[in-house]
């Protein structure tokens, strides 16, 4: 049977899927190979292009921003001693970075694939996770910040990647339109600076209860994380919300990765949503404002198989500090 592969989004798998092994990531057709960095297939004309990359802490010089991303490239076989270090120089020859970088002659998309060992500020704890598709904007030849064994420099291969928008990263077409619809909402310069909850991101959140969250509210079994209530409605099944710590959207830009989303009861997640609530670095819950007749938790309750990044738990009440009193309007 010939497979189609496929430049973009491959139908089925939607962004934010996760995938326990390689092989399923391979599987799925996101990427071709079960081990290497980069991905690549025939284009039309015959040529090697690039279609995918894994994020999977690979490299020293990697370094990822969500939106954007630098990104080395590859050289044949084992190219790095047990330290990590390279052993060589990289070549614009070797297939996999020729082929991104014709990639990035034909700007064609990337699907990017994080992997466990990527950042740990996006990066699923124990999975790879298809994470949309992005551009190459720039590339070059550069010095590896870190010599060979021997001292001497070494050369590589490096990519810019860059986010494309969210109205790329929805595949069904109803979606897109209201995505779109959304974000020119939030430009208008009459819209009201709330912390996350404008009217766009409410419905945002209605169209797209994204993957990331529902996998939080399930390993919580809906059970919030700032209170302990676990809300259930007569069947028994739980009522939970996936916050987002560091909001989507302008302007503040959050990524939609579990290491920013906590399992929140609704109430928990207004009082996050408007100040009244942070929590430290350590995950010491500090109360900002008047919760009678409301007991929250002292720390922040935390399950195996989820990192809450304190740089979302430091963003939000820095944000907050800076505002004085959490008052809501
Ligand atoms: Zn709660």
């Amino acid at each position: 049977m010939r497979i189609e592969r496929v430049i973009g989004h491959i139908a089925g798998v939607p962004v934010g899927t996760v995938f326990h092994r390689r092989r399923d990531v391979q599987r799925a057709q996101l990427h071709q190979t079960n081990q290497k960095g980069i991905s690549w297939l025939f284009d039309k004309d015959g040529s090697k292009v690039g279609d995918a990359i894994v994020l999977h802490g690979g490299y020293v010089d990697d370094e990822d921003g969500w939106q954007q991303i630098q990104y080395t490239g590859a050289s044949e076989g084992k190219d790095k001693d047990s330290a990590g270090r390279l052993l060589r120089s990289q070549s614009w020859s070797y297939e996999d970075n020729a082929a991104l970088l014709l990639s990035y002659e034909r700007k064609y998309p990337i699907r990017v694939i994080r992997g466990y060992k990527g950042d740990s500020r996006y990066s699923p704890s124990n999975s790879y996770r298809y994470d949309g598709l992005y551009e190459i904007a720039d590339v070059r030849t550069t010095s590896s910040k870190q010599p060979a064994p021997d001292g001497s420099p070494i050369e590589i291969c490096q990519f810019d990647l860059r986010r494309l928008p969210e109205s790329n990263q929805a595949q069904a077409p109803v979606e897109r339109h209201l995505i779109d619809v959304l974000e020119e909402l939030d430009d208008e310069p009459t819209h009201v600076e709330k912390f996350p909850r404008s009217r766009s991101m409410r419905v945002r959140r209605l169209i797209r209860d994204t993957a990331a969250a529902q996998r939080i509210k399930q390993l919580y079994e809906g059970e919030c994380q700032l209170c302990g209530l676990r809300l259930t409605g007569p069947d028994g099944s739980p009522f939970s919300q996936g916050a987002h710590i560091r909001p989507l959207g302008r302007p503040h830009h959050g990524p939609d990765v579990e290491p920013n989303i906590l399992c929140l009861c609704p109430n928990c997640h207004v009082r996050l949503d408007v100040g009244a609530v942070a929590v430290d670095e350590n995950g010491s819950v500090i109360v900002r404002a008047d919760l009678s007749g409301v007991t929250l938790l002292p720390q922040l309750t935390v399950k195996d198989g989820h990192r809450v990044h304190p740089e979302y738990l430091g963003y939000h009440r820095r944000y907050w500090e800076g505002k004085g009193s959490g008052h809501a309007t």
